[in-house]
């Protein structure tokens, strides 16, 4: 398989004369292959498609949509080196990275295929009719169905976990809803390769051509069209803050207002107590620092802020995160525009009057009164760069967290001498953050049943739900109740015999399919 630049509008091809290039993430040079820029009139046919496919996509038996899924899992498999060498070129990230991300992307693929299979995700509800009942009451089945077509924006940072068949999609996908793709222009290659995998499982499984396409692109418009565009029923997106509001406030302006599941900006908090401190400052230090530099600092969960008891314990800490940060190997960045993003926001703390740098890494340090004063200094620098905040007791401790916007996560640095203190910490750091952790760093997210990336705003733009893990297929379903429907009109999963055995609460009793 390779790539050609196309837009992919169903099972066509189409060519477009504006086109543009992806850069060599270690260079910024100019890579050789042109990709077509689609336009308004592609957004539309690939919407139209998509629309037309709902129906029926939406209403496959379990079974189907999941062998689909397991399909597109082959079907990226099957691609080969050339998506990992390609995603390297054009996003700088190394091979042993890139694998591991494929492997992430395929098996949440495949997670869904089971989910999808178990069925417990169409939350079918009975409540049988009471003839006798004064007044009667009547037969009432309620299960979830399919929003419709979904506008996917893939993430810059995850080329394959969170791009083109990535969680958003692989959700819409569980959830019975067509998927066009605005592809990110950063890795153009990577990203029409696994859309065109994911074309040939559609294919393969003789799934209406609608279910998929892909848009590649690199202007706001193109993007603002796709969400304004009335066939699309949700939205899922990564980015930046000011991306995913324009999308919001695009999706809040439409005849129709639509959802749009938008993962932004966090700073992932890290509250170190002080029994902990005393204990393993250094080790903690050399911790945080591998975190905050893993894939040069460039994931939603690093850890940008630290807040401590100021002290002895803390210069131990900062000592020897700022060691480990100035002995890590420079890294290349995604883009030239993220990079370019990173230097500025490093060079706006650098002269903030309140923020001291200690060291050469980009690792700064503020006071308690000083980080509450200028909500600047809480802003996300995507990259290797973290303040941390030196509070005078625990009582500044629990202030410093009562100011902070929502996050994807926040983390909790314990010793069992810290039990009681960090009670109320990890009471005020839960209504502001999606995951709390003890004891680790917020960096990698396992793809599971119970995990959550999400959290209140600005970490994401409806913190109710979750971008990772299986509940993130609640997004792109609403339930429908049928009210004395006669059983053959009924879809399969609410009519007597149960065809597709999956479990069902019956009168309020759950039961096993
Ligand atoms: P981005 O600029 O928000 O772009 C993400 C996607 O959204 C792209 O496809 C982009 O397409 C589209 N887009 C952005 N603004 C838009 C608008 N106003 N209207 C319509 N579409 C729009 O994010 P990025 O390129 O990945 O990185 C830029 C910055 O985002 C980073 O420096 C970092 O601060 C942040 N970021 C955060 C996370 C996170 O997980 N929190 C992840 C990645 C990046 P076009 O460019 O083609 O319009």
């Amino acid at each position: 398989m390779t790539f050609d630049g196309s837009i992919l509008i169903g099972a066509r091809d189409v060519r477009r004369d504006t086109v543009f290039r992806a850069l060599e993430a270690g260079s910024g040079a100019e890579l050789p292959q042109p990709f077509c820029e689609a336009t308004a009139e592609d957004v539309a046919a690939a919407c139209a498609l998509a629309e037309g496919a709902s129906g029926a996509f939406g209403a496959l038996p379990p079974a189907k949509r999941a062998a689909f899924l397991d399909a597109v899992a082959l079907a990226i498999e099957a691609i080969g080196d050339i998506l990992i060498e390609t995603a390297m070129c054009e996003t700088g990230l190394p091979r042993a990275r890139l694998e591991g991300e494929r492997g992430r992307t395929t098996g949440q693929l495949r997670m869904f295929a089971a989910e999808v299979r178990e069925g417990r995700w169409l939350d079918a509800v009975i409540d049988t009719a009471l003839p006798e009942r004064s007044p009667p009451r009547a037969d009432l089945r309620r299960m979830n169905v399919a929003l419709g077509p979904v506008a996917v924006f893939g993430a810059s940072n995850f080329p394959l976990a969170f791009s083109v068949a990535g969680g958003d999609t692989a959700a819409a996908f569980a959830a019975g809803c067509p998927v066009v793709v605005k592809g990110h222009p950063a890795h153009p290659g990577t990203g029409e390769l696994v859309a065109r995998a994911i074309r040939s499982a559609v294919q393969g499984c003789g799934l209406p051509e609608g279910v998929f396409s892909y848009m590649p692109g690199r202007t706001n418009a193109l993007g603002a069209a796709l969400v304004a565009h009335p066939s699309i029923k949700a939205v899922g997106f990564t980015g930046s803050r000011s991306g995913g509001l324009a999308l919001v406030e695009i999706a809040r302006q439409r005849a129709e207002p639509i959802p749009v599941y938008a993962e932004m900006s966090s700073i992932n908090p890290v509250a170190l107590m002080p029994a902990a401190l005393s204990a393993r400052a250094e080790a903690l230090g050399a911790g945080f620092a591998a975190s905050l530099s893993l894939g040069a600092g460039q994931f939603c969960t690093n850890p940008g802020l630290v807040i401590a008891l100021d002290g002895p314990d803390l210069d131990r800490f900062v000592a020897a995160a700022s060691a480990a940060l100035t002995a890590a190997p420079p890294q290349v960045m995604l883009t030239p525009g993220i990079r370019a993003a990173y230097e500025a926001g490093v060079a706006a703390l650098d002269q903030n009057a309140a923020a001291r740098r200690v060291g050469p890494g980009a690792l700064f340090e503020t006071t308690a009164a000083q980080f509450m004063a200028d909500t600047a200094l809480g802003a996300e620098v995507f990259g290797v760069a973290s303040l941390v905040v030196r509070c005078a007791d625990l009582g500044e401790v629990a202030h410093v967290i009562r100011n902070l916007e929502g996050q994807l996560t926040a983390t909790l640095q314990i010793d069992p001498d810290d039990s009681t203190a960090a009670a109320p910490i990890l009471a005020l750091l839960q209504a502001r953050a999606g995951r709390v952790l003890a004891n680790g760093w917020p960096t990698g997210v396992e793809v599971t049943h119970a995990m959550v990336h999400g959290g209140p705003f600005p970490a994401t733009s409806d913190g109710r739900t979750t971008s990772v893990g299986t509940l993130a297929i609640t997004r792109f379903l609403r339930p429908v109740c049928y009210q004395d429907m006669p059983d053959a009109l009924l879809p399969p999963a609410l009519q007597a015999a149960n065809p597709w055995r999956i479990p069902r609460r019956v009168n309020g009793i759950q039961g096993e399919a």
